[in-house]
């Protein structure tokens, strides 16, 4: 609800609200209580180094967080490592900070992002998807708490997380994301955290150059121009694009939940690319919808 819609909804109260009591009127207002609509999010992750620099990508990520207007009742992120067989939504009360690579920094594993989840809001999501499986373990992968500690430091707003079925087509992916809709107008920030282009063998076959790739600058460019003209179905059908293609997404994991975000969005909505930044055969591109 925006803030006429409440401001009228209050000035209808009969008179006799004036006396009611403050307990009364608190639950009054907190049913009204951040329902505004919710951005959707698409953040390129890339590197979990990311948690522990200072660089233009976190700074981003930190204006990114800073434009919300409404504090999120809650946030769901659908984060490229999660990945399982069914979809599932985790009913965590207090996820834990996974440290889901290899070979960082000690000072890496150092970093928690010890939000609570949110039980309640994973409810929500299982009603709007019958199909959705409860998953009680998971935490917060590196997907998830690398950019959340830019986006909403201090990790006071309930996070969960929303696996992504690896053995599923992108379109499914597309039509279950447009399904969840729902959960923006009820407070949710959803954020999709992955990379439209994902090449580490070609990222790590030349680790001292940051050059991007003529596929990798191909390939970007080629999403940005499909989202700008809201063709979403060739983003869909990204295969039909060829070797490009081919060498940006080797493996569809960072590259679904793009398509999860894309799926959120009316046909109207004004997105907005917050990151335009490519480096090697990564692309770091980022953008807000709403
Ligand atoms: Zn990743």
């Amino acid at each position: 609800m925006d803030r006429r819609k409440f401001i009228q909804a209050i000035s209808a109260l009969p008179i006799a609200a004036s006396a009611m009591n403050l307990n009364e009127l608190k639950n009054v207002t907190d049913t009204y209580e951040n329902s505004v609509r919710m951005p959707v999010f698409f953040v390129g992750h890339g590197s979990p180094m990311n948690a522990i620099e200072d660089n233009s990508y976190t700074r981003s990520w930190e204006a990114m967080g800073k434009s919300v207007q409404e504090k999120p009742n809650a946030i769901l992120v659908v984060s490229a490592h999660w990945l399982t067989s069914g979809t599932f939504v985790s009913t965590n009360p207090a996820p834990e900070t996974i440290y889901d690579f290899g070979g960082f920094p000690g000072e890496l594993y150092k970093q928690t992002y010890p939000a609570p989840g949110s039980p309640e809001y994973a409810k929500e999501v299982m009603k709007l998807l019958p199909e959705v499986k409860e998953d009680t373990a998971w935490g917060l992968d590196h997907g998830a708490w690398t950019i959340l500690l830019y986006l909403f430091p201090g990790a006071k707003i309930p996070v969960f997380q929303l696996s992504i079925d690896y053995y599923k087509p992108m379109q499914y992916h597309f039509d279950l994301a447009a399904r969840l809709k729902k959960l923006r107008d009820k407070g949710v920030l959803i954020i999709g955290s992955g990379n439209i282009v994902h090449n580490l063998q070609m990222f790590f076959s030349r680790p001292n150059d940051m050059t991007p790739y003529d596929w990798t600058t191909e390939f970007d460019l080629w999403v940005k121009n499909k989202i700008v003209t809201k063709d979403f179905q060739s983003l869909i059908d990204f295969e039909k694009q060829g070797k490009a293609a081919k060498l940006s997404v080797p493996t569809v994991d960072h590259y679904v939940p793009m398509i999860y975000s894309l799926g959120l969005t009316d046909k109207n909505e004004n997105i907005q690319f917050t990151n335009e930044e490519t480096i090697g055969s990564i692309s770091m591109r980022a953008f807000s919808a709403g």
